[in-house]
């Protein structure tokens, strides 16, 4: 697959963090599979991990933390 975002990077598996901001609380999430150029280095989340990051945020957020930082668990 070429990138779409250069069009001449190859798209290698790998991994990228995330960070998410909303109201008072920082979420960080590393460790997320990605797939990522290895010319720009721009990464692309399947939709799936992205829904399940997003769901572990949402929750966080909805603690109240202010700053937290998760590793991507599949
Ligand atoms: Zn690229």
């Amino acid at each position: 697959m070429t990138c779409p975002i250069c069009k001449h990077g190859k798209m290698d598996k790998g991994f990228t963090t995330l960070v998410f901001e909303a109201g008072n609380s920082t979420i960080i999430v590393k460790k997320v599979p990605a797939d990522v150029c290895d010319n720009c280095h721009e990464s692309f989340i399947p939709e799936e991990i992205s829904r399940k990051v997003l769901k572990t945020v949402d929750n966080e957020v909805k603690k109240g933390v202010e700053l937290e930082v998760l590793h991507y668990a599949a």
